[in-house]
């Protein structure tokens, strides 16, 4: 990327298949807009007269392809967190959650009217605890994480999650931003990737800003469960549906995801070469085979230096502080794509062991 005509390698980007800037993408929205069939912007709520062709197709084709009753859009990924919670758990139910999990997850649970309890990061036992609390007041649960942390890279234990939901008769909502498009060899992210599949009470949300490269998200979920958010998510009906010729974008990323297999082996690569060249240097990894890499450097000043100096050396890598993440748990996070060159990732090795060496100095 260019910034202030200075050139950097990004390594802070969600764009883990480089589809952000694909040719395919921006050559589906120039031909539909020139086609004269669909409008730029929807117009109105969905409810009332936005809800377009385009939009239902890309619902339809991502409910199929993650073998889910239904799916349904939203402008982003922040507001089908928002719904979620909110549109499917009552007062006297219990929301339990991931300590880690993401600001817009948090913010979900407090637009519902559930009680919210947090369980230790991916704790299954402090989880079974609590469910079987909520069993004992007769409460309904939902069971609320990231499938890929987004800033600590660890994927959540489904298979266990997926069995405590079936024992306890509880939601499971799963936040797979980082997970779909690149876990699993179709790209169907973290059940694909643990061989599951979905079960009837599974919700999943996935963002299309991420390794789509377009905007947006998805809720899907079995029919009964997105028929409830259409009628009760207030972040789905209170607010004008996404520019139909988005969904134009959605459709096409849609396929060029499900065809990138390839760039899915290439950022298994990547995310290899990093770790090994990252560990021989010395440096502190959090255990992660996704494609978000954190460095563990502690307090805020040494994460912003380092920050800084790999600018210097022509990379962009974001320092990220409390309280995004705990306290003296500052970090930089390292995102890897299939787009990166293998090149490119030991060029920013070289720069990274510049400052292990002043550090051990
Ligand atoms: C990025 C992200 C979101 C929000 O998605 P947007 O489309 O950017 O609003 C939600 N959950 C997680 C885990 C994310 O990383």
């Amino acid at each position: 990327m260019q910034i202030n005509g200075l050139q950097f390698i990004n390594f802070s980007s969600n764009d883990y298949l480089g589809l952000a800037n694909h040719p395919s993408i921006k050559q589906a929205v120039i031909e539909s807009l020139q086609s004269d069939q669909t409008s730029y912007g929807a117009g109105a709520a969905h409810l009332v007269t936005g809800h377009h062709l385009e939009h239902h197709l890309a619902e339809d084709e991502i409910a199929d392809w993650l073998g889910f009753e239904g799916a349904l859009l939203f402008s982003t990924g922040y507001m089908a967190n928002l719904a979620v919670q909110q549109a499917l758990m009552q007062k006297g139910d219990v929301i339990l959650a991931d300590k880690l999990n993401h600001a817009s997850l948090i913010d979900g649970a407090k637009l519902s009217d559930a009680d919210l309890k947090r369980y230790p990061h991916l704790d299954m036992q402090a989880l079974e605890r609590r469910l079987q609390q909520t069993q004992q007041q007769n409460s309904q649960a939902m069971i609320v994480s990231d499938g890929v942390f987004s800033m600590d890279g660890d994927i959540t234990p489904l298979a266990e999650m997926q069995a405590l939901a079936k024992k306890y008769q509880a939601w499971l909502f799963i936040d797979d931003a980082h997970g779909i498009g690149t876990l699993g060899e179709n790209g169907k992210g973290c059940f694909e990737h643990f061989g599951l599949e979905p079960d009837e009470n599974t919700i999943v949300v996935g963002t299309l800003g991420k390794a789509f490269g377009t905007s947006g998200a998805f809720v899907a979920g079995s029919e009964t469960a997105i028929e409830t958010l259409i009628q009760f998510g207030r972040p789905y009906i209170y607010t004008t549906a996404m520019p139909q010729i988005n969904a134009v974008a959605i459709r096409q990323a849609l396929k060029l995801v499900q065809q990138a297999k390839a760039s899915r082996e290439t950022l298994k690569q990547n995310i290899e070469q990093f770790k090994q060249a990252a560990r021989q240097i010395g440096l502190q990894l959090w255990p992660s085979d996704s494609a978000i890499q954190p460095i563990l450097l502690g307090n805020s000043e040494t994460a912003l230096q380092w920050s800084e100096s790999l600018k210097q050396d022509g990379f962009w890598v974001t320092a990220i502080r409390p309280p995004t993440v705990p306290k003296n748990q500052s970090r930089l996070r390292v995102t890897l794509s299939s787009a990166h060159s293998p090149e490119q990732i030991a060029e920013l090795i070289k720069a990274l062991k510049k400052l292990t060496d002043q550090a051990a100095l």
